[in-house]
């Protein structure tokens, strides 16, 4: 994943103030990895890249991540931003019937899609018609059938009567759809959902014939429906459909399988049209909402680095750092009471083991890690403790008699008291080189 890869990134960069060049090359080129594994079109990983270099350039290292962090949560931002913001909904009329138009490629999802729509604006209130436009392909109207019969809504076809199984239905897509239109008025429908034919590949008669329904029946939505899996191909079809019928919103399909969505980006990109469903199955329900967010995980495919930085940002005290900070900028020494506060804080983040394996570059320390045993902080507390303020800014005078005091007041060992006293001074030792850097302190007395 982007994470692993990332790990080797994030081990040479410090926090400096501010994001470099070289920070942000470093962790672009994965980045860009990760989107062309993702399937986004190439010319669309191009720009975006360079949008995100131009907007990482300069900006200031928080307290909380340390700089390649911050290059990949301005990368997610940025993605979210473009794959939507907030999401759209579906604009109904403000008089009358509202009538929803579907186009896309034969196979995109647009008759499992009517349905999944017809089924969930009916447990919404709505009163739905699906009209069945697809008069190319053999089974088309009788696919459409069953999706309505499965989602209780009606559907309005040209031959009600077709029997036959494989029977081709003939007659004016344009004309069935306005016929649907006026059934709807009649019959009290708020809502009209078309569904169109189309083919394995771009096809200037199939496109006019969306384009003439598009324009007898002007539908208060036109939605482009595209299949997850068609990687690379999404920029062309997209620009297809944009220009041969024009839409007002975008349903992806097929987000069960494992395609990582590159295509969401690539259409968003190059139509700037809202994606607005996402469907997930054959079944009624399995469709939903578009959510930017979470779909920029899935094309960065790092859902829990996400959450780590998310984590750490919120949890990191700010004040607490910058005391720190200036304690170091003071030449102060570093105490066993800063020592136990960085213990604090680290606890604060969660269950420290989980949070410490999803840190990039926690796959050179997984043994340690593995090892590390969260009752220990309680442990080095209760030590800290039952020390006087004398001893904690001055460990140098802690000897042996002190030592078996400490112990005895903490319920540990002396050779409990012995290491943690070893530890703290590898962790000062630590602490003073990194005084001119700044960032989060890594885990004291843990480093590698
Ligand atoms: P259309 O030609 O655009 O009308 O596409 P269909 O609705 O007929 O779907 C083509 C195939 O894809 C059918 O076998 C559907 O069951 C399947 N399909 C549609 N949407 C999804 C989806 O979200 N996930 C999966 N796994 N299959 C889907
Ligand atoms: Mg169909």
């Amino acid at each position: 994943s982007l994470s692993d890869r990332l790990a080797n990134t994030f081990r040479n960069l410090k926090g400096k103030g501010r994001l470099t060049e070289a920070d942000i090359d470093a962790t672009a080129r994965e980045i860009r990895r990760a989107l062309l594994d993702a399937d986004v079109a190439v010319p669309v990983v191009r720009q975006f890249i360079a949008q995100i270099k131009e907007r990482a350039l300069g900006a200031e290292v928080s307290q909380a991540l340390n700089p390649g962090q911050q290059v990949v949560k301005i990368v997610n931002e940025e993605l979210v931003e473009i794959l939507g913001g907030e999401t759209r909904r579906i604009q109904h009329a403000k008089t009358g019937t509202t009538v929803l138009m579907l186009v896309g490629l034969q196979g995109a999802g647009k008759t499992t899609l009517a349905g999944k729509l017809a089924h969930q604006l009916k447990s919404d209130g709505h009163t739905p018609l699906l009209v069945a436009c697809d008069l190319q392909r053999p089974n088309a109207v009788k696919q459409l059938q069953v999706g309505g019969e499965r989602a209780g809504v009606p559907v309005f076809a040209p031959h009600p009567g077709v029997s036959s199984e494989f029977e081709v239905p003939t007659g004016d897509p344009v004309q069935v759809a306005l016929d649907g239109i006026a059934e709807a008025n009649s019959k009290y429908h708020d809502v009209v959902i078309i569904d169109t034919a189309g083919r394995l590949g771009v096809d200037q008669e199939l496109m006019q014939q969306a384009k003439d329904i598009r324009a007898a029946v002007n539908p208060n939505e036109v939605l482009f429906v595209i299949d997850a899996m068609i990687g690379q191909d999404a920029v062309a079809t997209a620009q297809a459909f944009n220009e041969g019928v024009g839409f007002t919103g975008v349903v992806l399909t097929k987000l069960d399988g494992d395609a990582r969505g590159g295509a969401a980006l690539s259409v968003r990109h190059v139509t700037g049209k809202p994606i607005m469903f996402a469907s997930t199955g054959e079944g009624l329900k399995d469709f939903e909402v578009f959510h930017p967010d979470r779909m920029a995980s899935r094309i960065l495919d790092m859902g829990d680095v996400m959450s780590l930085i998310e984590q750490a940002e919120k949890n990191w005290d700010r004040s607490e750092a910058e005391k720190m900070a200036k304690k170091f900028a003071d030449q102060e020494d570093f105490t066993l009471d800063d020592f136990m506060s960085q213990m604090q804080q680290l606890k604060k983040m969660g269950s420290m083991k989980k949070m410490l394996m999803m840190m990039p570059g926690a796959q050179s320390m997984r043994q340690q890690l593995e090892q590390f045993d969260e009752s220990s902080i309680d442990r080095v507390e209760a030590i800290i403790k039952s020390m006087t303020p004398h001893e904690r800014v001055a460990p140098k005078i802690i000897n042996g008699s002190r030592r078996a005091r400490i112990a005895k007041g903490s319920g540990v060992s002396v050779s409990e008291v012995n290491a943690l006293l070893e530890r703290f001074g590898q962790a000062q030792k630590m602490m003073k080189k990194m005084a001119s850097g700044g960032g989060m302190p890594g885990m004291p007395g843990m480093g590698p």
